[in-house]
């Protein structure tokens, strides 16, 4: 058991200093006044000193075997490594397969899921890829989220964009239905994660998939729809009529048609959608190419889990209060992803905490009660890291 005393809780609301209890993977106890605990329990105290605690991030857009692929084989991203996500302060991740769906499918995400379970972090995942019909463990969508533990939706699933299938309305449907009937079955999210490029349809296809059907618009989850500015006020409009949408923490130029992080979070927060219906990612581990003037790769960037601190520090530095900031990584994508126990710092939830330092780095991180990064050093690393 560890006892983490003076610690400013955002749980995502702001609670104050509060004394924390943990101890088998759980917060046990949580008071302003600190508790006389049994000599006999021989409880380790970190005293946090007034640091912000927050729940650890959630990353629900992670490349957890690797992406890209996009420039030659040569273009594969490897793995990003256990610390890559730690360090960061992120605790959870989703993983997923994109435009690489064919050199890499489902066995193969479930078995770096698994891997980064047996590391401590959680993890989950969803079958399918960029392409239709999509890559699965079972043969089916259904029956891989039905039956395969960690597999909870299916994605990324690629619309409006050259390297998607050019999925139809129908085939959109059908996918939609799979994963909201086994999602029901499972008690899981049961959602269709799907990428958004940059092409001129933006999000038609789900506008129509609404009209058409009785899914409910929960089901359809939009990511990357900040890459576009036209795109970011379909999704605005798409979250008022009730689905969730992600915004992508990605690199965007001065004068790039594009909203960084933090400032499509402001817009969505102002623009008087339901602040509840939002999530930022980080697409970590897949590909972020540039392009010299003749529009050839000249180099390859790769995201990453930091850009989720980054972004958050960047609100909190614009004078957005961390308690409102703080739900788009964390609670939303808990409760959209319905991941229990995670997304908040409560009696009975999971121990996945992340004490910030003044300069907003994660200074302490523990996963399930376990210190993974203490002081700002990383103290548990993946099987084939080295420090
Ligand atoms: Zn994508």
């Amino acid at each position: 058991m560890l006892l983490l005393r003076n610690a400013d809780v955002h749980a995502p609301q702001a609670l104050g200093l509060r004394h924390i209890l943990v101890g088998g993977g759980k917060v046990l106890w949580m008071g302003e006044a600190e508790p006389a605990l049994p000599a006999a329990l021989a409880v380790e105290t970190l005293d946090l000193a007034g640091l912000r605690l927050i729940p650890g991030l959630i990353d629900g857009h992670v490349h957890v075997t690797g992406g890209g692929g996009e420039a030659g084989f040569a273009s594969r991203v490897p793995a990003p490594l256990l610390s890559r996500y730690t360090t960061a302060g992120v605790t959870s991740v989703v993983g997923l397969l994109g435009t690489d769906d064919a050199a890499r499918g489902t066995g193969e995400l479930l078995a770096q899921v698994h891997a980064l379970r047996e590391a401590g972090l959680n993890a989950w995942g969803y079958c399918g890829g960029y392409h239709v019909p999509p890559t699965t463990l079972t043969g089916t969508v259904r029956g891989d989220i039905a039956f395969a533990d960690p597999l909870i939706g299916v994605g990324e699933v690629a619309i409006s964009d050259h390297r998607s299938s050019q999925p139809t309305l129908d085939e959109l449907l059908r996918l939609a239905s799979e994963a909201h009937v086994a999602g029901l079955m499972s008690g899981k999210a049961g959602i269709v994660h799907l990428h958004l490029g940059d092409g001129a349809r933006g999000l038609d296809l789900v506008r129509q998939a609404l009209e058409t059907s009785e899914l409910p618009p929960r089901v359809f989850q939009p990511t990357h729809v900040n890459r576009k500015k036209a795109l970011f006020e379909e999704a605005l409009a798409l979250a008022l009529r009730g689905c969730h949408v992600d915004i992508t923490a990605f690199p965007v130029e001065d004068g790039e048609d594009a909203w960084p992080a933090d400032e499509a979070l402001l817009r969505y927060l102002d623009s008087g959608a339901p602040p509840e219906r939002v999530s930022i990612s980080s697409d970590a581990g897949g590909c972020l190419p540039c392009f010299d003037g003749d529009g050839r790769v000249c180099g390859m960037d790769v995201g990453h889990s930091g850009a989720l601190l980054e972004a958050l520090n960047r609100l909190l530095a614009r004078g957005l209060p961390l308690e409102r900031a703080l739900p788009a990584f964390t609670s939303n994508p808990a409760a959209l992803l319905r991941l229990r126990g995670k997304g908040r710092i409560e009696v009975g939830g999971d121990a996945d905490l992340v004490a910030l330092d003044s300069d907003g780095r994660a200074h302490h991180v523990l996963l399930g009660g376990v210190p993974h990064v203490r002081a700002g050093e990383c103290v548990v690393r993946g099987m084939f890291e080295h420090s």
